[in-house]
Parts: structure tokens; C-alpha cells; sequence
């Protein structure tokens, strides 16, 4: 499969057009590297998260040189608090802002975020978790979701599909995915505790997500997970697209939470649908 994530700047990586069907809006979505900013170590340098006790201001103006070079500024992003849940909250340009600057002012309690609104930058933190990007060509809607292994397993890919289907009317067959950079099986090694939870959400007949080490650890597949369950619930296989960078290998881009023994930086995944110019708001 073709990657998906390709970097034309230093700063991050773009999603290649998520199809050509997209007319009348574009979108804009990526993830960004740890290249550009001014943070010191271990935050060297591009550090996006302000929950990680890295100097705030650091943190806020290596936001402001990312937003630059993705094109949309600070002003309409939108940041989530993050706490490993599967809850999702529908946003609009009223909060635009939130989280930008200070991490309280955040949507508190969810690990996705959409909008069906033009110009409102969806974003989220990773440094290792896998980033799910949404979008649907037939409607001007985007979303992006934090799943590191707990949101995965609490299936926060699946409340976005249902979210949509159910209160936007979005036909399941519309919707496309891209799962973004993170940590594959070859970095993430785990124990009984969370096999026991991914097991629980894989249904017979589907592929094990995940490979057995001879002392008993496991190597656990998060992007296989989360592609078998949005597979499960309607997506088209061919609508879902991922990255093969894995965080932990390519600790020279990214950010890696694991392999840098949790002391580390965060990157921005981001989306958002911008208005073309001579279109009015609708
Ligand atoms: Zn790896």
C-alpha cells in the first residue's frame, strides 16, 4: 500500500489527498515531526503538547510555527483534553481556540473531536497512539481521534462511525479513514493485562491483532485493531488507508513515548476542511 503521509516541509508530514472526489472543499490533515521548534531536550524540538512539562512558551510558539506552515492559524484550532476515554465531541467555530494556548481551556474528557464547519483545525497529541483521521468526500465533515491502546479497545473508532451515521446522516460507505503514524508491532510490546482487553473486542473470524514472544509478552498490531473494527462496522477496506511509519523506529521524526522511557514530546495530528476561495459559508 502506498503511504499515505508524505513531508514536503520539515515541520510535518501531509496526508495525501484522501481521494480526488473532493470538489468543492479541500482538506488539509497530517501529522507533524519533531523538526522546527525550540524546544529543548527532550522536547527537541517541535513539542506540541503542554501536558508533558516542557516551558509552556515553548510549547505555544512551536503551535504558532506549525499552524503557519500548515497555512491556518493558531486561532482556529481546536485542542481536546485527552484522558484515554473513547468520548467524542462535535465542535464548531465557536470553539476555535480552545486548548490553544493553555491545555485547561482544552474540550475537556474526549479523545475525538469533528466538525461539519470549514476552517475549524481539528487536532491531537500523540507520541506513540494511533491517530485516526475521518472524513467523508460526499460531505464537508472531518474528525480525528486519539486511540492509544485503551481507546482502541473501548472502540473509539466506532462511536466516530456511529456518530456520524446516526446524528449527520452520513452514509457508512462515505465514510473514509486514515490511520496515521504510530507505534507498530515491531516497538510495542505488551502483557496479559492488555491482550486480555484487545481480546475482548476481537470478534471470531477476525484476524489476532497481535503475534506471542517466547517469555510471554506479546507484540500487539493497534493500527490492525482499529482497521478490523472500523471494518466491522461498514468501512470499505478500500476506504481505509494507513501509514507504515512506525514512531518508535523512526525516533529521528517523531516523537516516542516508549521508546524514549516517557519522557519525551508530542506530535499534532490535525485535519480540517477549508473553504475554497469565492465559496460562501454554508
Ligand atoms: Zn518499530
Amino acid at each position: 500500500m502506498e503511504e499515505p503521509f508524505l513531508r514536503t516541509i520539515k515541520t510535518h508530514f501531509n496526508i495525501v489527498p484522501f481521494s480526488s472526489g473532493y470538489s468543492e472543499s479541500s482538506i488539509i490533515a497530517g501529522i507533524s515531526t519533531r523538526y522546527g521548534g525550540v524546544s529543548l531536550d527532550p522536547y527537541d524540538t517541535l513539542n506540541l503538547g503542554l501536558h508533558v512539562n516542557d516551558d509552556s512558551e515553548c510549547v505555544v510558539e512551536n503551535r504558532h510555527r506549525l499552524a503557519t506552515d500548515v497555512g491556518i492559524p493558531l486561532e482556529r484550532w481546536v485542542f481536546a483534553e485527552q484522558v484515554h476515554s473513547s468520548s467524542i465531541q462535535k465542535v464548531t467555530t465557536d470553539d476555535c481556540a480552545k486548548g490553544s494556548e493553555s491545555y485547561e481551556t482544552g474540550i475537556m474528557g474526549v479523545d475525538g473531536l469533528y466538525t461539519n464547519e470549514s476552517n475549524v483545525v481539528l487536532s491531537a497529541a500523540f507520541a506513540d497512539c494511533v491517530p485516526l483521521f475521518f472524513s467523508s468526500k460526499q460531505h464537508s465533515i472531518v474528525g480525528i481521534a486519539h486511540a492509544g491502546w485503551k481507546g482502541s479497545v473501548l472502540q473509539i473508532a466506532e462511536k466516530m462511525v456511529n456518530l456520524w451515521v446516526q446524528n449527520e446522516c452520513i452514509r457508512v460507505e462515505d465514510i473514509e479513514v486514515v490511520i496515521g503514524p504510530s507505534i507498530q508491532s515491531c516497538c510495542y510490546e505488551v502483557d496479559d493485562r492488555v491482550i486480555n482487553e484487545v481480546n475482548k473486542v476481537v470478534n471470531k473470524g477476525e484476524p489476532t491483532p497481535y503475534t506471542f514472544n517466547h517469555d510471554g509478552s506479546y507484540q500487539l498490531n493497534l493500527q490492525q485493531l482499529n482497521k478490523q473494527i472500523l471494518i466491522r462496522n461498514g468501512i470499505s477496506p478500500e476506504n481505509i488507508r494507513q501509514s507504515s511509519h512506525c514512531t518508535s523506529c523512526q525516533v529521528d521524526d517523531y516523537f516516542s513515548h516508549r521508546k524514549e522511557n516517557g519522557k519525551t514530546g508530542r506530535m499534532l495530528g490535525f485535519i480540517v476542511n477549508c473553504e475554497q476561495e469565492g465559496e460562501s459559508a454554508s
